[in-house]
């Protein structure tokens, strides 16, 4: 059992349910959220519903007392998941990741934050200085990644709008010596549009609210969000973030980091400069398209370190190989609002992408050899993107849910696949179970030739007519067969020439394909990132390495952002794959923000898509429980005459089977090497209570 808790507060493991039944999976879950217990297991998961209050759970003296323990000898917490993700770690030199799931809002986030918290608090015991960097390092990045890549959304007051993947590594002494972070998909269309009741990064609002006169006064910024249209929107929001604050400690972490003067200000100047290209508009005379606003253009050009007129160039043309010559091509007024869009969206990606690289050159491990200090062991912790079903679903919902298609493949094969070796090196013979298994959503996606982002990434190389109604022609034709493939043909409450359904394994969604093409191929014009990469400004030029390429040398075909996305996730799941996984499933309780409400329909949705269910009958379906022999004799050797106080038997094992022929348990139990395995719950509330009894 895992906890000395009463049963008032419900079942502290899943799996410990008298029936395996959704009503009671719900009532146990609500049941213990309303008790302020946040924290369920299924065997090692955790299963955390936000409280949306602060906890008092998280402090110093809790931190103590699950330093070194077992999972089932405290009340479920991310803090046994962390500390169990390190013993493997530290007694086995496994590489263990954590990986934690939820849709947004569901505070995945803050759990990576106490999880990291919980490792940086329990390693170093000798204070050693250069491991003390690293820790302080990889908290504050954080704060900066968030600043940079978090925003208010409708669901979640600061939310993660970008995947991480934070690695920690560890020297021989299990005290971290480095770590890495890879960042996924950025949601960049936030740059220049936010929903009703949004905001755009952070970021933003920080450096014009919270920014020096006379920063602001170099940078030609107000303190004034609303003056700026790209930020527009969000900037009425009356909010509880404290930006002005945000600013400073964001500037302070950056510096504690190691991002230079010049750093900080080409920053704010990238800032500045899609703040004010938010702000040009166009128009035309006779046959010219021009910039209404040339002033903002002189400012711009002062920003970026480069010739006005460079500027206002790369604006409003366009350079194109024929053949052998090379032209200038005006833009149209819209192609130049598109232009103009694309690079505000552009440069803050990449600046983004190079902020995790300067944080990453600082905290990569340095001065480590394996062969002298034994192998550098690795946590990695997984705080990415839920599963997304929006009333309009695009190539970002579908890109989302892809990429949860292909962690829930991963989950299957982790989980069945940790169950059969753990039975396999205990010498315990092992029975296969049945479940849904997603990979035939997986392949409709991501398959060569047939799946959904070859039918995209085919549909962007047409030459001629390049539309999303063509792409969508193609997907219907191609996978009208595909059981998990809908149509509107079949379902006529699809609209024609525009959505099509995936049957995900947490749900049906509706994909609408409007801007599908133009998001894959996320053309970025050539004579921005020349403009780029010529600037005067060091620091913005190692962002464009690609601006020195002639026009000649430019790849037609560059890679879509779909197949990118593709790969990015291939390599996440790889690297996660040879792994020990641990997993935190977060749940969130309700859209309001409130600690008081359980809103059933909304948490048995989660539940259910989550596989929560499924998840503790595999569990059950082998053995529900296993200890250590030690251990267990630990615990339950006073309900025993012949292990109390003291056995005589020739082993530990042989004590604990003792224990178990005489209270009568020896059908339900298997004996493995190192451990005795429990099938049903049913004995393991045997001998806990019997214990209670005792002591
Ligand atoms: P996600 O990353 O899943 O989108 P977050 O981790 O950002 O969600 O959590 C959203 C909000 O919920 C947080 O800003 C915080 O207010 C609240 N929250 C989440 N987890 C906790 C927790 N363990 N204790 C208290 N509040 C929490
Ligand atoms: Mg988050």
């Amino acid at each position: 059992m895992a906890e000395h808790e009463s049963l008032e507060f419900g079942k502290a493991d899943f799996v410990l349910l008298d029936n395996v039944s959704l009503e009671e999976f719900m009532a146990n879950l609500k049941l213990r959220f309303e008790k302020g217990r946040i924290y369920t297991y299924i065997g090692e998961v955790v299963v955390s519903v936000n409280p949306y209050r602060a906890m008092n759970i998280y402090g110093r003296d809790t931190i103590e007392q699950y330093k070194g323990r077992e999972l089932y000898e405290r009340p479920p917490h991310l803090f046994a998941i962390a500390d169990a993700a390190y013993k493997a770690m530290k007694r086995r030199n496994k590489d263990t990741c954590i990986v934690i799931s939820g849709e947004s809002g569901a505070g995945k986030t803050e759990a990576s934050k106490y999880i990291m918290q919980y490792i940086a608090a329990i390693t170093n015991p000798g204070q050693r200085a250069e491991v003390e960097r690293v820790k302080n390092m990889l908290l504050k990045s954080n704060c900066v990644l968030e600043a940079f890549g978090n925003a208010k959304t409708n669901r979640n007051d600061n939310s993660s709008r970008f995947g991480k993947y934070m690695d920690i590594n560890f020297d021989f002494k299990g005290d971290p010596i480095g770590g890495h972070i890879n960042n996924y998909l950025l949601e960049k269309s936030r740059v220049i549009f936010q929903q009703e009741g949004e905001r755009s990064f952070h970021s933003f609002y920080q450096m014009v609210k919270g920014g020096p006169e006379s920063l602001l006064r170099s940078l030609h910024v107000s303190k004034d969000p609303t003056a700026f249209n790209y930020i527009k929107v969000g900037g009425h929001i009356k909010s509880t973030i404290d930006d002005g604050g945000d600013f400073k400690a964001v500037a302070d972490a950056m510096k504690v980091i190691g991002f230079t003067a010049d750093e900080l200000q080409t920053v704010y100047k990238v800032l500045a400069t899609i703040l004010h290209l938010g702000n040009l508009t166009f128009g035309v005379d006779g046959d010219t398209t021009l910039i209404e606003n040339s002033k903002v253009v002189a400012v711009i050009g002062d920003l970026l370190a480069t010739k006005e007129e460079n500027v206002e160039k790369a604006l409003l043309y366009r350079t194109v190989a024929t053949g052998r010559d090379v032209i200038d091509k005006q833009h149209t007024a819209q192609e130049a609002s598109y232009g103009r869009d694309a690079l505000a969206k552009a440069m803050y990606e990449r600046m983004f992408c190079w902020i995790v690289g300067r944080i990453n050159d600082v905290i990569e491990v340095k001065n480590y050899d394996a062969k002298v200090h034994g192998k550098n062991t690795v946590i990695g912790v997984l705080d990415i993107y839920g599963f997304e079903i929006f009333q309009n679903n695009s190539f970002e919902q579908f890109c989302i849910n892809y990429c949860n298609e292909k962690l829930q493949q991963l989950f299957i094969q982790l989980v069945l696949r940790q169950e059969q070796e753990e039975y396999q090196r205990e010498g315990i013979p092992w029975k296969h179970i049945d479940f849904f298994n997603n990979q035939i959503i997986v392949d409709l996606v991501e398959l060569q030739h047939k799946g959904i982002f070859s039918v995209l990434d085919e549909a962007c190389m047409n030459v001629g007519k390049v539309t999303d109604k063509v792409f969508l022609q193609g997907l219907n034709s191609k996978l009208a067969n595909h059981a998990h493939y809908t149509s509107r043909k079949v379902h006529k409450s699809l609209e024609f020439d525009r959505d099509f359904r995936v049957r995900h394994y947490a749900g049906n969604v509706v994909y609408s394909v409007v801007g599908f093409i133009d998001k894959n191929k996320d053309t970025l014009f050539q004579d921005f990132k020349r403009l780029l990469y010529n600037s005067s400004n060091p620091v913005l030029k190692v962002m464009w390495p690609e601006g020195k390429l002639k026009i000649t040398e430019v790849t037609k075909r560059p890679l879509t952002a779909a197949t990118i996305f593709k790969n990015s996730m291939i390599a996440l799941v790889e690297n996660l794959a040879c792994k020990e996984p641990y997993y935190v499933r977060c749940i969130k309780p309700n859209d309001v923000k409130s600690p008081l409400l359980f809103e059933h329909e909304r948490c048995r949705h989660q539940v259910e898509y989550l596989g929560l269910l499924e998840n503790v009958r595999v569990r059950r379906a082998g053995f529900a429980n296993r200890q250590e022999y030690p251990r267990f004799l630990q615990r339950y050797k006073m309900i025993s005459e012949f292990t109390w106080p003291n056995h005589d038997l020739p082993s530990e094992k042989e004590a604990v089977k003792k224990l178990l022929q005489g209270c009568g348990f020896e059908q339900d139990v298997a004996y493995g090497k190192t451990k005795v395995f429990i099938r049903t719950p049913r004995t393991l509330f045997c001998l806990e209570e019997q214990r209670t009894e005792m002591v």
